[in-house]
C-alpha cells in the first residue's frame, strides 16, 4: 500500500492548503485583483462572480487559514477588528449577553463596550484565568463566551478545554482571539473551542507590513453565519494583502521557533535585572497557568510583558532604545516595544487597567529575529541612560 504519513505541522505550514497555483503550477498563488466575473450562464450559480463574494486570491488564503487551525472553514477579514466584529455579530442578536476575558485587547475592549451596547448586546468581563469566575458571570442570556489567552498584554493563560465544557453545558458558541500564540503554537479548536480569531495583522503576517485579520470556524453552522457577515458588511482582505499573508504564512514557523527561542532569553535576562519590577511570559517556570498553557499549546509565544521601577525609568528606556522600535502592534520579525497605559489599552478607562496591572511602569516587547545578544544590549543601555 502506498500509504502516504500524514505531513507535519511545519510541512503543513508550507504545503498545505494553497502550496501552488493549480492552473500554471507557480509555487506563488497568483494575484487575481479582478472585481466581476463574465458569467456564462446566468440561470447557474458560478463560484466566483464579485470580488466581495469570493476571490481566488483569498480562498487560496482562507483554506490555507483553515487547515492551520484544523477548522471547517476559514474567512480573511481586512484587519483584526473586522474579524472580531464579523465573528461576533455573525451569533449575537439584540437582547443577547457576551461573557468575555477581562484584559483583553484594547480595541476588542472597546467594541464590546462603546460599540456592542448601541444594539442592545451586553458585555460582562471575567477573570477567565478562573473557570469559576466564568461560571459566575453567566446570565440565561450569554450567547458568546469571548476568550483570550495569553492575554495582552498581562499574557495571563485560560485553559480552553474548561471553558469550553462550560459553554457547552449552555449552549454558549465560545471564541478565541488566538493572535498571540498563532495556530503554530496553540489550535483552540482541537480543545473544543468553536471560533478561532486572529490579527494577522501580527504573527500571521509577521513582517509588519500588512493590517488583516481571520476567522477559522469548526462547524457548518458557524461558517455559514460568519459567511454572511463577511458577505453582507463586506470587511474582506483585499486580493494584494490576502497574497501578502499566505506569503507571510510560509515562514510562521521558523519565524515563531527562532523568536520565541530568543524570548525566553530575554525574558530570563529581565527577570534577573535590578532595575526590572515583574517579568511576564509564559516560557518562565514562575508564570501562573503555565501548566495550564503548557497542556494546550506547543509554545509560550514571542511576547514578553515588564514593570521597571519608576516611571523615570521608563521614560529614559521609551526614548533611548535604539535597536528596538518604539511602536504599538507587535509579531513582526523586528523587535517592538510597547508601552499598552498609552498605546494598546489606551481605550481602556484608566481604573480597568489598574485593576489589571496594565501599569504606567508596565512594557510590551515583542522579540523579532534579531541576535539576542543585541536585543539585551539596547535595554540594558536604554535602562542605564
Ligand atoms: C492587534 C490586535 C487586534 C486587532 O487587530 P488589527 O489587525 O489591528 O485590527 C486584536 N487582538 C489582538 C490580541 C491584537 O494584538
Amino acid at each position: 500500500m502506498n500509504q502516504r504519513q500524514p505531513l507535519h505541522y511545519d510541512s503543513l505550514v508550507l504545503h498545505g492548503a494553497a502550496a501552488y497555483d493549480e492552473a500554471t503550477g507557480a509555487l506563488s498563488i497568483p494575484i487575481y485583483p479582478a472585481s466581476t466575473y463574465r458569467q456564462k450562464d446566468v440561470s447557474k450559480r458560478q463560484e466566483f462572480d464579485y470580488g466581495r463574494s469570493g476571490n481566488p486570491t483569498r480562498k487560496a488564503l482562507e483554506a490555507t487559514l483553515a487547515m492551520l487551525e484544523g477548522g471547517n472553514a476559514g474567512f480573511a477579514f481586512a484587519s483584526g477588528m473586522a474579524s472580531v466584529h464579523a465573528a461576533i455579530t455573525a451569533l449575537v442578536k439584540t437582547g443577547d449577553h457576551i461573557v468575555a476575558t477581562r484584559d483583553c485587547y484594547g480595541g476588542t475592549y472597546r467594541f464590546l463596550t462603546d460599540f456592542l451596547p448601541r444594539f442592545g448586546v451586553a458585555c460582562t468581563f471575567a477573570d477567565t484565568t478562573n473557570p469559576a469566575d466564568t461560571r459566575a458571570a453567566l446570565r440565561p442570556e450569554t450567547r458568546v463566551l469571548f476568550l483570550e489567552s495569553p492575554s495582552n498584554p498581562m499574557l495571563k493563560i485560560t485553559d480552553l478545554s474548561a471553558h469550553a465544557q462550560i459553554a457547552h453545558e449552555h449552549g454558549i458558541v465560545t471564541m478565541i482571539d488566538n493572535t498571540f500564540l498563532s495556530p503554530y503554537y496553540l489550535r483552540p479548536i482541537s480543545h473544543g473551542i468553536d471560533i478561532s480569531i486572529h490579527s494577522a495583522t501580527k504573527f500571521l503576517g509577521g513582517h509588519s507590513d500588512l493590517i488583516a485579520g481571520a476567522v477559522i470556524t469548526r462547524t457548518e453552522e458557524h461558517a455559514n453565519a460568519v459567511r454572511f457577515v463577511q458577505n453582507t458588511c463586506g470587511g474582506v482582505l483585499s486580493p494584494e494583502n490576502s497574497w501578502l499573508l499566505l506569503r507571510g504564512i510560509k515562514t510562521l514557523g521558523a519565524r515563531m521557533r527562532c523568536q520565541q527561542e530568543t524570548a525566553v532569553k530575554v525574558a530570563e535576562w529581565l527577570a534577573r535585572q535590578a532595575w526590572v519590577t515583574n517579568t511576564y511570559y509564559p516560557g518562565l517556570t514562575n508564570h501562573p497557568g503555565r501548566d495550564v498553557l503548557l497542556r494546550q499549546a506547543t509554545g509560550t509565544g514571542c511576547v514578553v510583558s515588564f514593570t521597571v521601577d519608576t516611571p523615570q525609568r521608563l521614560g529614559r528606556l521609551l526614548s533611548s532604545v535604539r535597536l528596538l522600535s518604539v511602536a504599538v502592534s507587535l509579531g513582526g520579525v523586528e523587535s517592538i516595544l510597547s508601552y499598552p497605559a498609552r498605546m494598546s489599552h489606551a481605550a481602556m478607562p484608566a481604573a480597568v487597567r489598574a485593576e489589571l496591572g496594565i501599569t504606567d511602569t508596565l512594557l510590551r516587547l515583542s522579540v523579532g529575529l534579531e541576535a539576542v545578544e543585541d536585543i539585551v544590549d539596547d535595554l540594558a543601555q536604554g535602562a542605564a541612560q
